[in-house]
């Protein structure tokens, strides 16, 4: 008999599994609570239920987590994970600590079949979807041995917020992460607000839509480009539906969504996409028709992507244009440089079956202005 693992299940998924063994459904909500709440793995550490069901549970269940293949925590507090997934791929998951919440970065995928340019995932090609098991199990992982580890009382949580944000694109995922995103929102389980839980997505349309139906959360659009030609050449993606059906689509989302603006995340790169012109095409795509919040992320170089972050100087500009047009402005604080857990850095293991290598190293970007020699920069 094959041995079924809890962690694949939201309590709506646990509830019909305690069913199937001839049990009574408000077990299930006990089990959730151990399982999430507690962070017990151990059935005969659950107390309250029955011996018998407890029997059962040894017999046909498991409560499996992902093996660890390497925990890094930087100067600054930011704690990288890379777990084993099995046949050669690695999955990345880093936790980042500020003063008022503690935010984990959730990886959806082995990999990323969308291939954008500036992204060290998407450089390594597509190997697989995780499981909600699977993605569920890093934020079991995080919470529980960091609330052990930081020492925190009964109730007190570690992890305050979740971003979608990992390695994969969440909504090329979509059956695995609505069950995950519903056991993070559920009270018996990590019972975060649904403003404290962010689907970031490289646009993918009809899936904003289904989540606005399914699980609305809060959503952030990684834009990186105020027009298809621009946006076309970084997140290949784009070619489907292009930059007014993405903005339609996040209208359309808002009413549902537990804040009231979408978070539009432009990564920062020299000469490419990081003019004032580009800026003031921003500002005419989007003011007066999507309410949102622009977050500039300062490029995190990596060997193979041919580009280079852009310098702070740029970057304010940039921002200026965006904040005398009444638009709000943030520019990400880069955490974690010292141990690669930046954004676009989570590069894992993956086994690559696609040929998204070949055609990202082939086909060179497009400057819009000299690119200034290959330097690091702190913004
Ligand atoms: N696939 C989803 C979520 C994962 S990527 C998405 O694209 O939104 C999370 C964020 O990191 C995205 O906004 C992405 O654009 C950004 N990112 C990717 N590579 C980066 C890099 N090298 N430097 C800075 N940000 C990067
Ligand atoms: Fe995939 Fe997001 Fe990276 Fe693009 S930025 S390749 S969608 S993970």
């Amino acid at each position: 008999m094959s041995v079924v693992n809890l962690l694949d299940f939201d309590r709506d998924g646990l509830t019909a599994f305690v069913e199937q063994l001839g049990e009574k459904r408000f077990r299930a909500t006990q089990l959730f609570r151990w399982i999430h709440q507690k962070g017990a793995s151990d059935f005969d550490a659950m107390s309250d239920l029955a011996k018998s069901l407890r029997d059962k549970l040894r017999e046909r269940a498991a409560v499996q987590s992902l093996p660890v293949i390497s925990e890094h925590v930087s100067t600054d507090g930011t704690v990288k994970w890379l777990f084993d997934v099995g046949a050669g791929n690695a999955i990345e998951t880093v936790f980042i600590p500020e003063s008022d919440r503690g935010t984990l970065c959730v990886s959806s995928q082995a990999g990323c079949a969308v291939g954008c340019r500036f992204c060290s995932t998407g450089h390594q090609g597509f190997s697989r979807n995780l499981c909600t098991g699977e993605i569920l199990a890093q934020l079991w992982h995080a919470e529980h041995q960091l609330r052990r580890r930081l020492g925190l009382k009964e109730g007190e949580r570690a992890v305050t917020n979740v971003v979608m944000m990992g390695m994969g694109e969440p909504l090329q995922n979509y059956a695995a992460l609505v069950p995950a995103l519903r056991a993070m929102l559920d009270d018996h389980g990590y019972g975060l607000s649904r403003r404290r839980v962010t689907v970031s997505t490289s646009g993918m349309v009809a899936m904003i839509d289904r989540l606005r139906e399914d699980c609305p959360v809060a959503l952030a659009v990684s834009l990186h480009a105020p027009n298809d030609a621009l946006r076309n050449d970084l997140v290949p993606l784009n070619r489907k539906d292009g930059i007014e059906a993405l903005l339609d689509a996040c209208v359309r989302y808002l009413p549902a969504a537990p804040r009231d603006f979408v978070t539009f995340e432009y990564c920062m790169l020299d000469g490419v996409n990081d003019t004032p012109e580009l800026a003031r095409e921003l500002v005419r795509l989007v003011k007066g028709r999507v309410p949102c919040k622009v977050n500039l992320i300062p490029f995190n170089p990596f060997p193979q992507s041919g580009l280079v972050r852009s310098s702070p100087e740029r970057v304010q500009a940039f921002a200026a244009v965006l904040l005398r047009a009444g638009i709000v402005t943030t520019v990400r604080k880069t955490r974690g440089d010292d141990i690669d857990a930046a954004c676009g850095q989570l590069a894992g293991e993956v086994q690559d079956r696609t040929r998204v290598h070949q055609r990202l190293v082939h086909a060179p970007v497009k400057v819009v202005r000299r690119m200034a020699p290959m330097q690091e920069t702190k913004a």
